[in-house]
């Protein structure tokens, strides 16, 4: 992405960022990238590098993961945004990686962030930091002041629900922070993502939730979507299929 692009992201229509929880094959990947492109979006997410609860669980396919996302993102003209846990993928992945993830579970890395802040500096290459589950607003822009300090001040906020009192009955696996939209717009000036695939954890909430987040002001959104969410390897419940997007994109609610 070159860099007069990225100062011109958030300028028009709100980013959507689709595309699976993890990346289970190239097959997958380029189908749901013919798809997406095909309803507008430009932003292909999928997870390589997963970060699991368990140990025991699907890590996901690591490196082979990037080269497939890579190759369905350039046919389609699509850019790639892809996690990565430490420095070593980070090294590996970064030519072929359009946006930096770093997930929830990493935001107060700080080690990390300080390194992401300098690897990233020359080139401007963006950051999308999501909020840690625990996080205050606070914590999260100070974890992006990590990365602007190194000399890159193309960070993408992403909030992505949080864990609260609600979560001893509540259906939704997180407490969405719709208001922390609102809050954010008034403390920085940085672009606000919103997440509402994580923060709901189930696909019949993803659509409202996104309309809500795009009304209070965010700047794009990064959604969950599978071609068959039932058989997905990670996230199948929160995932929804690409046709449920295009309730997004019309803008007409
Ligand atoms: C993800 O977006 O794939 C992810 C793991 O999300 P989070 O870090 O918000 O849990
Ligand atoms: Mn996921």
């Amino acid at each position: 992405m070159n860099r007069s692009e990225i100062l011109n992201v958030f300028n028009g229509a709100p980013a959507i960022i689709a595309g699976p929880c993890s990346i289970e094959s190239g097959r997958q990947v380029m189908q749901l990238a013919g798809e997406l492109s095909a309803l507008g979006i430009r932003f292909l997410r999928g997870g390589a590098f997963k970060p699991r609860t368990s140990p025991d669980a699907f890590q996901g396919l690591g490196s082979e993961a990037i080269d497939y996302i890579r190759k369905a993102a350039d046919r389609h003209d699509m850019y790639v945004v892809s996690e990565i846990l430490d420095q070593d993928q980070l090294d590996q992945c970064y030519d072929k990686i359009d946006v930096i993830q770093i997930g929830s579970r990493n935001m107060a890395s700080y080690g990390l962030l300080k390194i992401i802040g300098k690897k990233t500096a020359a080139g401007q290459k963006p950051v999308l930091l999501k909020r840690g589950f625990s996080a205050t607003i606070g914590e999260l822009l100070g974890a992006a002041d990590y990365i602007r300090q190194k000399g890159n001040p193309n960070v993408w906020l992403c909030l992505r629900g949080i864990r609260t009192f609600e979560q001893i009955d509540s259906i939704f696996r997180f407490t969405p922070d719709l208001g922390s939209i609102v809050e954010i717009k008034q403390r920085s000036d940085l672009p606000v993502l919103y997440d509402p695939s994580h923060s709901t954890g189930d696909s019949k909430f993803v659509i409202p939730i996104a309309k809500a987040a795009l009304q209070l002001g965010a700047d794009g959104l990064l959604i969950e979507t599978h071609n068959n969410p039932e058989k997905a390897l990670t996230d199948g419940k929160q995932s929804v299929l690409p046709s449920a997007l295009s309730a997004l994109l019309d803008r007409d609610f």
